[in-house]
């Protein structure tokens, strides 16, 4: 990843983290485990490395369509907690 600059507050100073990513498609969850993201160590802003997120999304079409088996896929119903 290249040098970038936070959009909020102009740091340069990053950090390389992992982190739970939960993607959400039409009452569906996909959680990601372990995503790379970088974190702006000045205001703390996430930034998601656009690949990573088309790779996240492809997989989670890929478990809707039983293509793929999911690592850690839930299904959360509207109304499961009342
Ligand atoms: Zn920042």
């Amino acid at each position: 990843m290249g040098k970038i600059q936070c959009n909020f507050c102009g740091s340069e100073r990053y950090e390389e983290r992992r982190i739970e990513y939960l993607y959400s498609h039409q009452g569906k969850y996909l959680l990601v485990p372990n995503t790379p993201v970088e974190v702006c160590l000045d205001c703390g802003m996430i930034y998601y490395d656009a690949a990573v997120l088309k790779e996240i999304e492809r997989h989670f079409f890929a478990i809707l369509h039983n293509d793929e088996k999911p690592d850690s896929y839930i299904e959360m119903p509207a109304k499961a907690y009342g």
